[in-house]
């Protein structure tokens, strides 16, 4: 396995738990950097806990390549069927973030508050796992609702899952863990802004347009926010 793309997926599952996105529960994959049909993502374990020894390799069906006898993530599938529907994702987030839920089950979107979170324009889609299956457990034990989910993200950054948490894609491990992040700050200051009462001005589509056209995974703010996370999680700049 590549040493840095292990180490990257280390730091962005520590990163997000000390950042409030991930908590026991949740994780964080990369598609393999030699063979886009695989993907990495820890053995089933909390976010804060993952070494780079607990790293696994799967295929897109969401089979581990090399099991040995390890717990695997229940919603992996989330991962496999995003891989195989967005040729352009490089790294997937599920994440129950905490205030991104209750857009989840609103009739209020969540939208961008601010230019931080451009991503989201113009606003996140819901997926809701009833329209689909009935009346389930909520997760996305398989594949098929691993597909499902993807076709409600589309071509997009984020998408909620009802009554559940968040998706999040990217280009690359720092991009999807700033997004990440910066969905769940958005959702909190879209409560806030709620709270003041009157209407809203969010993010216009245009200006979502040009703040993301500066905001690829080279972007100086993701670089920066990736060396602060990580020295605030304690690992190593
Ligand atoms: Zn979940």
């Amino acid at each position: 396995m590549n040493h840095s793309v292990v180490e990257d997926l280390v730091t962005a599952s520590h990163i997000l738990a000390n950042e409030g996105v991930l908590d026991g529960l949740g994780h964080i994959s990369v598609r393999h950097p030699d063979n886009p049909q695989w993907y990495l993502m820890s053995r089933s374990l909390a976010p804060a806990l993952v070494t780079s020894a607990d790293v696994m390799e799967y295929d897109l069906d969401s089979n581990a390549v090399d099991r040995q006898g390890r717990a695997l993530f229940l919603e992996r599938f989330i991962h496999g069927e995003t891989y195989k529907a967005r040729s352009d994702v490089m790294a997937v987030i599920h994440s129950h973030s905490p205030t991104v839920i209750p857009f989840s089950i609103s009739q209020t979107p969540l939208r961008p508050v601010f230019n931080g979170a451009a991503f989201l324009s113009p606003s996140a889609p819901v997926f809701d796992i009833r329209q689909v299956a009935g009346m389930t457990d909520l997760l996305i034990g398989n594949g098929e609702l691993g597909k499902a989910l993807s076709m409600t993200l589309a071509q997009g950054a984020v998408a909620l899952l009802r009554g559940h948490g968040n998706v999040v894609v990217g280009e690359t491990v720092q991009q999807v863990v700033y997004r990440a992040v910066q969905t769940e700050l958005n959702a909190r200051l879209q409560l806030q802004a709620v709270g003041l009462g009157g209407p809203l001005i969010y993010l216009a589509p245009e200006e979502a347009v040009k703040v993301n056209a500066r905001s690829g995974p080279e972007a100086i703010q993701i670089g920066r926010t990736w060396e602060l996370w990580k020295q605030r999680a304690g690992r190593q700049v």
